[in-house]
Formats: C-alpha cells, structure tokens, sequence
C-alpha cells in the first residue's frame, strides 16, 4: 500500500474518497477533507488534533462532574459526612469509579452519597460553573448539562432555586469563557425514588423555564426499575410545550425502553448500547433521525459493555446512525472529553476524519435553536481549519526532519 493509500485509509477515506461512514445532515466540507488529506496523521498528532478541535458535549450529569477536591471543599464548607473528615485520597477511593464496576446499580449508588452536597444555592452554582470552566479547558464550545432539581432540594430549598442556582452558575461560565449552554431536566425513576406528582412538578418547572435556560427533558435513574412507558404522558407534554427530548435507555440487557423510545421518537437517546442487538430498531431509530449519546468509559465501568472494543458506536458511525460523544460523569469516572476522543480513536478504530465528523456533527444533535447552531457550524469550520493548518505545519516539520536524517545517515 503506498503512502497515500496509507494516508487515506488512516483518514477513512478510501480510494480518495469519503466513504459513506457517516450521513450527518452537516457534513465537513471539502477544505476541510482537503487540509485532513495531506497531514501524516502519527499517534501524538492525533492526540493534538483531539486536544485543539472545537467540540460540543451533550451528556454531562451535574452530579456525577464533582471532581474529588470539590466534593471535599464543599462539604468541609457545610461540614457534611462522611466527606468533610476525610482525605483527598479517601474521597477519591470513595468516589471515582476507575474500573469496570460490573453493574449500573453499583454505580447509581455512589450518588447517594454526593446528592448530599448539591442542596444549597452556594454549592449548585459553584458545582455548574466548575463544568463550564473545565468545558473551556477542552475546547467544548456548547455543553448541555442535566440534572434533577427534585434531588437538589430540602425543606427550605425548592426545585426552583435549584435550577436557578444551575442556571446563575452555567451563565457565570458563559460569561467568563463564552461556552454556551443548555440546561436538561432530568426526570427520575422510579417514582418509589421521585414520585409521580414531584416528576410533574419537573416538568412544569422545565416547561416554564423553556427558553430561560433550559432546553430538553431526560429519564435517568434505573432503567431496570421502572419503564419508559410509564412517563410516556410527561414525554408527551414536554414535547407539546416545545421541549426536545432524550431518555437514558439500553443502557442494561431485555429493556423494553428502546423500543419505547423509538416509538415515542424522542430526540436522541442517551447511551443505547443494546439497540446493537436489534438491526430492525436500529434502522428505525436512524431513518426518524434519532442521535444516540454515546459515552464509551461509562458503558465500560457500568459494565453495559465488555470492552471498548467491543463498543457498538464505530458500527453505528459506519452505517450512519447519528452518534455524539460524551463523558456521562466526568467527575465519577475521572475522565474527561478529550479522553473519550482518545478511546475512540485509539481502542475504538476512528480515524481523524471520523472524529471531526462526529464531532462536528454534534452541532445537529444540540437542542439549540438553529441559529445558534449556524453560528456554531461556522465557527467550527474556522477553528478546524485553522488546527489543521498547524498540525500540517507540525507533521511537515516532522517530515523534513525525518529527510534530513535520512540524507545525514547516507
Ligand atoms: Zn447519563
């Protein structure tokens, strides 16, 4: 194979050309194609074109992104136990799920023990404005962040001051770094956890918070707990009063939430890991054009899936399945967005092309308005192009010294 056969299938093009890996409604444009061509794409420069290209995440949880040092600050600040006595290492044992965990529950548990934190107006705009902060850091340039007020509250605390304590620290973030945007709120199951009428209240609260701030609706909580088709009428009602929608679903084997998802047509689903063993609803959920939210470490700790390898997203992205990338927990998993583009690109077969492409494909999954999205497009056409011409430069300055030794060894 030549070097620019090489090059190209590194690239995921093959025979000089895009293969049909992707059909994003936007897809990268030609200069963009073009510049991604000539560069000799090596490991470390991958690594840099993850590290400098523009992103959007859609999936973050606000209470699964405390890192250690700030769960420890904030219950030193309101003297909460167990954390407030403990070490950083300690918090960091308890915490941070670092290997696979073998199960959702397990998982879903340590939140019990963060909730706590997250229960005064002080810690909920500090915890939002730490998200976007650390978002800049990786230059994610939209983030959409949920969370679930009803978790957030206490006799003198209501679902309402928690979501404008969210909404005051994601506006801080804004401000401070220009990373938009978009509050989810989460409705939770099951209603032994969150009861009926306090989902309602959610999704009143969310209804009457539209284009304040907040953008969608989500379910989270334990899938194998209580279905979907249970919160069918809330689905319903959000999507009457505007709201776009999304649904933790396939997260866990023989949920019937896929499928109920599909129906419903929800606007992206969160994780979707088991729509890989349903070839008919994976049709049906890429023909209405459904994205799915794919978060490769989490699926991995949760145990949702054996491997990385083994994760269904580079088929999804092959065969055109709408597919954005995100953390799930940063805070929990101790990852970050750049290191789920490297799982991606080093365990799961993506090729520089095809991160762009995901990446940049992200902008439609938003539940932003669309010129919000134009702006976007734009930017991140200007932005990648530009990382491009550096990485060029890098790989060209490679080369020549590449020759040069060469050339001093003859
Ligand atoms: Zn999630």
């Amino acid at each position: 194979m030549g070097v620019t056969l090489i090059a190209l299938s590194l690239l995921g093009l093959r025979d000089g050309r895009a293969q049909a890996t992707s059909r994003p409604r936007h897809a990268l444009s030609a200069a963009i194609l073009q510049r991604a061509a000539r560069i000799h794409w090596t490991p470390a420069l991958v690594d840099e074109l993850i590290d400098r290209m523009p992103k959007v995440e859609t999936h973050v949880h606000l209470d699964g992104s405390l890192r250690p040092r700030t769960i420890q600050r904030l219950a030193v600040r309101q003297r909460l136990e167990p954390f407030a006595d403990e070490t950083l290492g300690r918090i960091r044992a308890e915490t941070v799920v670092d290997k696979p965990l073998g199960s959702l529950a397990r998982v879903l548990r340590i939140f019990g023990a963060i909730e706590p934190l997250l229960r005064d107006p002080e810690s909920l705009e500090d915890a939002a404005y730490r998200v976007i902060a650390r978002a800049d850091r990786q230059k994610i340039r939209y983030l959409e962040l949920r969370f679930a007020p009803a978790l957030n509250t206490s006799s003198h605390f209501s679902d309402e001051q928690a979501l404008r304590s969210v909404l005051r620290g994601v506006e801080r973030g804004r401000r401070d770094f220009g990373v938009d945007t978009g509050v989810i709120i989460c409705l939770m199951r099951p209603f032994k956890l969150v009861s009926r009428r306090r989902n309602e209240k959610m999704l009143d609260l969310a209804i009457r918070y539209r284009g304040r701030g907040v953008v969608g609706i989500d379910l989270a909580g334990d899938e194998a707990a209580q279905p979907l088709s249970d919160y069918r009428d809330f689905y319903r009602r959000a999507r009457l009063a505007g709201l776009h929608t999304t649904v933790h679903a396939g997260e866990v084997p023989g949920s019937p939430d896929l499928r109920t998802a599909v129906n419903i047509g929800v606007d992206r689903i969160g994780h979707g890991v088991f729509l890989s063993q349903d070839p008919a609803l994976t049709r049906r959920a890429k023909a209405r054009g459904i994205f799915i939210e794919v978060n490769p470490t989490s699926n991995v700790r949760t145990g949702a899936v054996r491997s990385l390898a083994a994760h269904p997203a580079k088929r999804w992205h092959r065969e055109g399945v709408p597919i954005t990338i995100s953390t799930d927990d940063p805070g929990l998993f101790g990852i970050d967005l750049n290191h789920e583009y490297r799982a991606l690109a080093h365990d799961m077969g993506f090729k520089p092309l095809d991160l762009l492409a995901v990446s940049y494909q992200g902008i439609d999954a938003l539940f932003a308005t669309e010129a919000e999205k134009r702006r976007l497009r734009t930017r991140f056409e200007a932005e990648i192009l530009a990382t491009l011409d550096a990485l060029a430069r890098t790989s060209g300055r490679d080369a020549a010294s590449r020759a040069s030794v060469t050339s001093s060894v003859k």
